[in-house]
């Protein structure tokens, strides 16, 4: 199977800081392609790499088989690039940006009518809005639609659904979901556990390196055994109990929780009588789902 993005060895620094260390990777054509990883990560900096706007320091990335040096006029034609921040223009309409981009490509929007329709059948019903009154996830939608005007072959999405409500979220997804099936290549950044499990693959990238490459049910797998979500009344004491305890391995604030991480032959309802023995009042402990959160904080724990 041939890649659609082939990254090797980048390398880039702002002054003395690495965003990226030696990066390598590649996605397959086709693929739906999760890139995850908290802020500061260095997933921005990739993106502006892998749409031509930026320049390694060392290595080479090629995206649809052409460099991003050497040929990134022609590449342009060949991705579609939705970045962090809304870069649509707030003060034209839903068809004006849509016409807009279409010109910039040389196309005309009902070229690739087929592509769009699902999301033109949602914007249909604010056509002369102008794009700044739309809530984030129609905005989201829009940019999307005008990242698809000119039939890329590669999709790179950076963080699309951050700061988007749920069903939004869902229904972006179910979007991107239709484009893997016409052939597009997506790589598409997020922080959210069920977006990730919707890849086929993820990368996980944390201060500028890929720290493991895998399909997402064999990265969370496992993080489901042996995880708890312990709270009490006071819960400064208790995070400095449970990390007392033997069987307990780690333990770590989650939310208005703590999460705990166990030896197999953990018991949470010995574990209660223990703490309460201590002293802790209203403690419970009850099994846990991973997050992406979990996920990092174990990684960082085999590094180290
Ligand atoms: P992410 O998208 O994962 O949040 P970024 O690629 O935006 O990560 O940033 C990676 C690191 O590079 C961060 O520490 C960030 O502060 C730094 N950085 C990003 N852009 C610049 C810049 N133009 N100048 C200096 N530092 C930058």
């Amino acid at each position: 199977m041939k890649n659609a993005i082939d990254i090797q060895g980048i390398t880039k620094k702002y002054g003395n800081l690495t965003a990226l260390d030696n990066v390598t990777l590649s996605v397959p054509e086709g693929m739906m392609f999760g890139l995850i990883g908290p802020d500061g990560a260095g997933k921005t900096t990739l993106y502006r790499i892998l749409t031509t706007l930026l320049s390694p320091d060392t290595g080479t990335a090629t995206v649809a088989g052409l460099d991003t040096i050497r040929d990134y006029k022609k590449i342009r034609a060949e991705i579609g690039y939705m970045p962090e921040r809304f870069s649509l223009y707030p003060d034209l309409t839903v068809n004006e940006n849509l016409h807009f981009f279409a010109s910039l490509f040389g196309v005309r929007v009902k070229d690739n009518y087929d592509l769009i329709a699902p999301i033109f059948n949602q914007l249909a019903k604010f056509p002369n809005r102008r794009a700044g009154a739309l809530s984030g996830g129609m905005k989201q939608k829009l940019a999307l639609g005008c990242a698809l005007i000119h039939h890329p072959k590669v999709l790179l999405l950076d963080e699309p659904t951050t700061g988007v409500d749920a069903v939004s979220r869902s229904e972006f997804w179910d979007m991107l979901a239709t484009l893997k099936e016409k052939g597009i290549t997506i790589l598409v950044s997020t922080s959210y556990m069920d977006e990730a499990q919707r890849c086929e693959r993820i990368a996980l990238i944390d201060k500028g390196r890929i720290l493991d490459v895998n399909n997402p049910t064999n990265l969370v797998e496992g993080l489901g055994e042996n995880l708890y979500n312990a709270s009490a009344k006071d819960m400064y004491p208790l995070l400095e109990a449970l990390k007392s305890l033997p069987d307990v391995k780690n333990c770590y604030t989650f939310g208005a929780t703590l999460h705990i991480v166990t030896e197999d032959d953990f018991n949470p309802a010995d574990a209660v009588r223990r703490l309460s023995d201590m002293g802790l009042a209203d403690v419970k402990i009850y099994p846990a789902k991973g997050d992406i959160e979990d996920l990092f904080i174990k990684l960082a724990g085999n590094e180290e």
